[in-house]
């Protein structure tokens, strides 16, 4: 299973998001020291800013480097010339694409592709061809679109969920079909409309894709594509798969990723949300001060992250004794109970969690109260 992240092109396209070539360098060299099999640097027709960064980050990366195109020799020769090793062609395969976007028939459409595929292959590029909004096509159709590049010489199908609208049942039984009938090597584009980007990529990697694209942040357009973190995070604590990725570099690209785009990571994002490591509830900080997988699916140190504690108000009072004995402290139990109500009635009062230094300050405004000696 490999990762061909797309932050760079279809992040991208997220709308008020414009990496300078400098940034995407950046990302790109972060992406690759992690481990980042394939990295899609940009649409080099696009503009000179994109064709320089493909260019440049060619250069830079040991992962293969992918640039965007359409199925317009124009575009494939813009790609050819940046040094990327490998292309991606986008053609929708859907009737509702055909007729309204190009108003083209099915069999340009055919030929199109035919054409664009066997001049990146001449061109000495490894081919991944999208099935753009493939998951509105009939079977028929993708099916007939992947024996016809795979018979051009594509090296992979690009399948496609345009608006995220498939479901992880149905994509693990689509991926299996197409591999069966037309043996082709699959890689799973999954867009998050309806929150099933991950879900509906780990099931196109059950079914027998090979391939997965992924961006950090899940960035890219409307809802995002399948977050990079969610999915390589996934495949170590669900499937037991190590895919050569490492894990604890997520959280610097994730925070790297933010700053340059200027779209914040929402609060409960998976293994990157502000929340996702934070404890404050009694029983939950208990297990976790015993074993961080009592409340977590991984360690937040193994995705680059630290357990934060908060105390709030149903926390209690393994959190404080925690806390005393950081600070080379040990009260008797009926003091930490006394303890305890107070900064639960404090944290209602204030309406948010106390961080640790509050804790801290708190403790000892209550010991020198009680005239205890710190
Ligand atoms: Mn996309």
């Amino acid at each position: 299973m490999r990762l061909d992240d797309t932050t760079l092109r279809d992040g991208h396209q997220t709308p008020g998001v414009t990496f300078t070539v400098e940034e995407k360098i950046e990302i790109a060299r972060m992406l690759d020291e992690a481990g980042v099999h394939q990295i899609e640097a940009g649409i080099p027709v696009s503009s000179p800013e994109d064709e320089e960064a493909v260019k440049r980050i060619s250069k830079e990366v040991s992962a293969s480097v992918m640039g965007w195109s359409r199925a317009h020799p124009r575009d494939v020769e813009a790609v050819a010339r940046t040094g990327a090793d490998a292309i991606a062609i986008s053609m929708p395969t859907s009737p509702l694409h055909l007729k309204y976007k190009l108003g083209i028939g099915w069999r340009e459409a055919l030929s199109r592709i035919r054409e664009a595929v066997r001049l990146a292959k001449n061109l000495g590029l490894y081919v991944s061809v999208s099935a753009e909004d493939g998951s509105r096509t009939p079977y028929r159709l993708l099916r007939q679109y992947a024996e016809v590049i795979l018979e051009a010489g594509a090296d992979r199908l690009r399948l496609a969920d345009t608006i995220g609208i498939l479901t992880p049942d149905i994509t693990k039984k689509l991926v299996r079909r197409i591999i069966r009938d037309v043996g082709i090597e699959v890689e799973i584009h999954a867009h998050n409309d309806l929150g099933l980007a991950v879900a509906n990529t780990l099931a196109a990697l059950e079914g027998g894709a090979s391939w997965a694209s992924v961006t950090v942040n899940g960035l890219g357009e409307r809802a995002g594509n399948a977050a990079l973190e969610a999915v390589v995070t996934a495949l170590k604590v669900i499937y037991g798969k190590d895919v050569g990725f490492k894990l604890d570099r997520l959280y610097r690209l994730s925070r790297l990723v933010e700053k340059v785009s200027g779209i914040p990571v929402g609060y409960f994002t998976p293994i990157v949300g502000e929340n996702v490591f934070r404890h404050s509830s009694g029983i939950h900080v208990d297990g976790l001060l015993k074993h961080p997988y009592t409340y977590q699916p991984i360690s937040p140190e193994e995705v680059g992250r630290k357990t934060e504690f908060v105390f709030d108000k149903y926390s209690g009072k393994a959190l404080i004794n925690w806390k005393l004995k950081a600070m080379g402290l040990k009260l008797p139990e009926t003091y930490v109970e006394e303890l305890r109500m107070l900064l639960v009635q404090k944290a209602y009062r204030l309406k948010r969690a106390l961080r640790e230094e509050e804790l801290e300050a708190e403790i000892k405004g209550f010991l020198a109260l009680k005239g205890l000696k710190i």
